[in-house]
């Protein structure tokens, strides 16, 4: 069986502009913003408007909208900051390590031997995700 989504969730207030967020991308379909407590420099989420609680209730439309955004993020992620790989991740219920329970995609950037950081650990303050932020929003505008 699975759990009813609720709109109190963090991102739910995000969507509604009721909390900020260092802001990456949007359109009709999706939003995209820095992580505050990030895995990796330049750690982004990548939230579908659509509501669902995970990937596992999710429209299968709203699965297929997600997926150009997402690899059209994670290629301004891998250019805008010259990393050499992206790691995506997914998490689903709090087993699997999900603690926000509206569908988000991870974007995780990766460097030869330079390890993730812990999930959900220190929180980073907006500005020093903005430098991030812009240079991903550089390399999307110029792709
Ligand atoms: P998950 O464990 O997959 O549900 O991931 C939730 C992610 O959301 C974690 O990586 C948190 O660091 C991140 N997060 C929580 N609150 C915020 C917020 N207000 N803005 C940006 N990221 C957040």
């Amino acid at each position: 069986m699975t759990t009813p989504y609720e709109d109190s969730n963090i991102f739910a207030k995000i969507l509604r502009r009721e909390i900020p967020c260092v802001k990456v991308y949007e359109d009709d379909v999706a939003i995209a913003f820095m992580d505050v407590m990030p895995q990796a420099d330049g750690h982004v989420l990548v939230v579908p408007k659509a509501p669902s609680r995970n990937f596992l209730d999710a429209d299968p439309a709203t699965l297929a909208a997600l997926a150009p955004r997402v690899q059209k993020i994670a290629r301004a992620v891998k250019d805008g900051l010259g990393a050499d790989g992206i790691t995506i991740m997914q998490f689903n219920e709090p087993a699997s390590g999900q603690t926000v329970f509206h569908l988000h995609v991870h974007i995780l950037p990766r460097w030869e031997g330079v390890e993730l950081r812990r999930h959900s650990g220190d929180m980073v303050k907006a500005d020093a995700l903005v430098p991030l932020r812009d240079r991903i929003v550089a390399a999307l505008e110029a792709a």
